[in-house]
């Protein structure tokens, strides 16, 4: 790192030369400019989640550099407008013990460009506010996007296991608060290596995603969908008891039956299998969830195109 320069000044630096080339503060945009003007070589590039987690890091870099920079500014803004005050001040009680007109013409004239010099600080400080406030606009788009790539899985836009955890973490905390009740049912296709034999990967894929807008189609707003594993998906469904999520299950059998992806001039028709479970008193999410997959297998084993409810 440059010696002469604090990270700080670079930042600051950074996000004035993205405002001059018009270049929004991107992680990729701010990284090039950052560690050019700190004349150090940039890091290497990570993996998906990795650079999901190191861009969260760098954004949250950016967001400090922002915030300082307004800092400074409104710190800069109010001590220029204090300064130029106490001269105006200054002026204007001179003013009021002098008569004489060429004295009182050259009072007036340095009140005049005192008052020009508060205008354009203003208009300075206005310009710089309203760059960072552009900053802000882009670093909380960036967030989300960031959030989207640690939290979604990419395929099929729903929660991921790591979304999961807090997921879990939370309501089973919630359901404990409050003694609401929570349930869980784990799902999966059933012989869907045979659509990707029989149709092919993407068509596989575009299955997963379709189940996906169909699961969502008969959640419920609190409820969460989570991609457990290729084919198997995790329904959350707070406040639920088991006879709530067998309805879920039954309405969502029934709209997968009626619904059958169509794909290149073909209907791939698929059943699931299911299970369920309640989350019992003293029991954690991970348990839940492994009553909830044993409960599955049971489907599967008895036949498919079921659910079972764990014991
Ligand atoms: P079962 O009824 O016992 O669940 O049979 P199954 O064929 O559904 O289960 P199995 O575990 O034998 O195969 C799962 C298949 O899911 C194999 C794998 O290639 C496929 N798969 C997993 N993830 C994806 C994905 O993201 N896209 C596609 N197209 N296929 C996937
Ligand atoms: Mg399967
Ligand atoms: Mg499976």
């Amino acid at each position: 790192m440059s010696e002469l320069l604090s990270t700080t000044d670079i930042a600051r630096a950074t996000l004035h030369r993205l405002t001059e080339l018009e270049l929004s503060p991107t992680p990729a945009n701010y990284s090039r400019f950052y560690y050019e003007i700190a004349g150090e070589p940039p890091p290497d590039c990570p993996l998906q989640t990795e650079q999901a987690a190191g861009s969260c890091a760098h954004l949250v870099q950016i967001l400090r550099s922002v915030l300082e920079s307004v800092t400074d500014q409104t710190a800069g803004l109010a001590s220029h407008l204090r300064e130029h005050n106490r001269e105006m001040r200054q002026s204007i009680d001179e003013l009021a013990l002098t008569q004489e007109k060429e004295a009182v013409l050259q009072l007036l004239g340095s009140i005049v460009t005192k008052a020009n010099s508060i205008h354009s600080t203003v208009e300075d400080s206005h310009e710089d506010l309203l760059a960072t406030k552009l900053a802000l606009e882009h670093v909380k788009a960036e967030l989300q996007e960031t959030r989207q790539m640690l939290y979604e899985d990419a395929l099929t836009g729903a929660q991921n296991r790591r979304a999961m955890d807090a997921v879990l973490a939370r309501e089973v905390a919630r359901s404990r608060r409050t003694g609401s009740r929570l349930t869980v049912a784990m799902i999966d296709i059933d012989h869907f290596k045979d659509v990707n034999d029989k149709y092919g990967h993407d068509a596989g894929d575009k299955l997963l995603l379709h189940l996906t807008m169909v699961v969502r189609s008969v959640l419920r707003e609190a409820d969460v969908l989570v991609r457990y594993g290729g084919e198997e998906f995790l329904l959350v469904l707070p406040d639920a008891d088991v006879r709530g999520a067998e309805f879920v299950l039954d309405r969502l059998k029934l709209v997968v039956q009626k619904s059958p992806l169509q794909y290149e001039k073909k209907n791939i028709q698929i059943t699931f299998s299911g299970g369920i479970a309640q989350l019992l008193r003293d029991e954690n999410g991970h348990s839940l969830i492994m009553r909830a997959d044993a409960a599955m297998y049971d489907a599967k084993r008895a036949g498919r195109n079921c659910f079972r409810v764990a014991r």
